[in-house]
């Protein structure tokens, strides 16, 4: 049995930094608290845990001596402001594509101009987005919204790092139709959830199983998985190599697998290795016919 990777998989770029800091800050012996969970994978939140990582979910946790880390998704100016007051190092792991959506936000604001930011109102990121032109952005989630929208004023429309590119495009047309200004359009959407799931689709034909590693209230682990089974029925979302039942592996030749962004490495080599031990299993006990 053949286990191919899809070519993109796992740890995002912005994922891989922030753990990288968090580490780094162990080495050094800080204390060290993120405000919100690092990253969406309880496996790899449990390993730092027992290094002596923990969480906090409002800044007003932390204490003097700690170390608190702002996790990829960044926070307000004001949050961050708070975190600086109260702990004794801030170490600040916002993914530089979302600082850059940040600060595109703050000098329209300085501008007077009206920032349209199209994403979920509710997440973390455009929490924090938001935060750098309070007074000037709006977070709309699709162009259904933008009839809610005032008036605008020389409008410069980004997005969420992670959205749909049809839906932002379509969303900044009809923001068209809200000004008689020119619309100032910057493409803030991150490559990396759209990567993953064009490799697993050029994998996904090729495969007899696909196992999809990520956590099951992830959102692009549970894209990932509809993605491959369009082209493979025998596609699985795991979360650890004890979810994998060896029936499902009988007379497959060739297993995909892939990892949502916030998987580690270290648990895909893992899984790998379980399915390739299923495979020498097959080979050994039950010869093909
Ligand atoms: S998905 Fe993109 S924007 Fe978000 S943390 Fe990863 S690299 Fe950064």
């Amino acid at each position: 049995m053949k286990v191919l990777l899809a070519d993109e998989y796992g740890f995002c770029f912005g994922v891989e930094r922030a753990v990288e800091m968090v580490e780094d800050a162990l080495e050094e012996g800080d204390t060290v608290r993120t405000l919100g969970p690092l990253i969406h994978n309880e496996q790899e939140m449990q390993r730092l845990g027992n290094y002596g990582v923990s969480t906090i979910s409002e800044p007003v946790q932390i204490r003097r001596g700690e170390t608190a880390v702002i996790r990829a998704h960044g926070v307000t100016p004001e949050v961050q402001k708070e975190l600086e007051e109260k702990a004794s190092k801030v170490v600040d792991a916002t993914c530089p594509f979302v600082t850059r959506v940040q600060k595109l936000a703050a000098r329209a604001a300085e501008q007077d101009r009206h920032v349209i930011v199209v994403g979920n109102p509710d997440h973390p990121e455009m929490i924090g987005v938001k935060g750098y032109a309070p007074e000037h952005a709006f977070v709309i989630k699709d162009e259904t919204e933008v009839a809610g929208l005032p008036w605008l004023r020389h409008p410069l429309v980004v997005s969420q790092t992670t959205i749909k590119a049809k839906t932002f495009f379509d969303t900044a047309e009809a923001i068209k139709t809200k000004t008689d200004d020119e619309v100032q359009i910057v493409n803030t959407i991150c490559s990396a959830t759209r990567d993953r799931q064009d490799a697993a689709r050029a994998l996904a034909g090729e495969v007899d199983a696909f196992y999809i590693i990520g956590g099951r209230h992830s959102s692009n682990s549970r894209k990932l998985l509809a993605v491959c089974q369009e082209q493979c029925p025998k596609s699985f979302l795991i979360e650890t190599e004890e979810e994998i039942n060896a029936q499902d592996l009988v007379g497959a030749e060739t297993v995909g697998v892939t990892a949502g962004a916030s998987t580690p490495d270290w648990l895909i080599k893992k899984i790998v290795s379980h399915i390739e031990e299923i495979g020498e299993r097959w080979k050994n006990e039950l010869p093909l016919a």
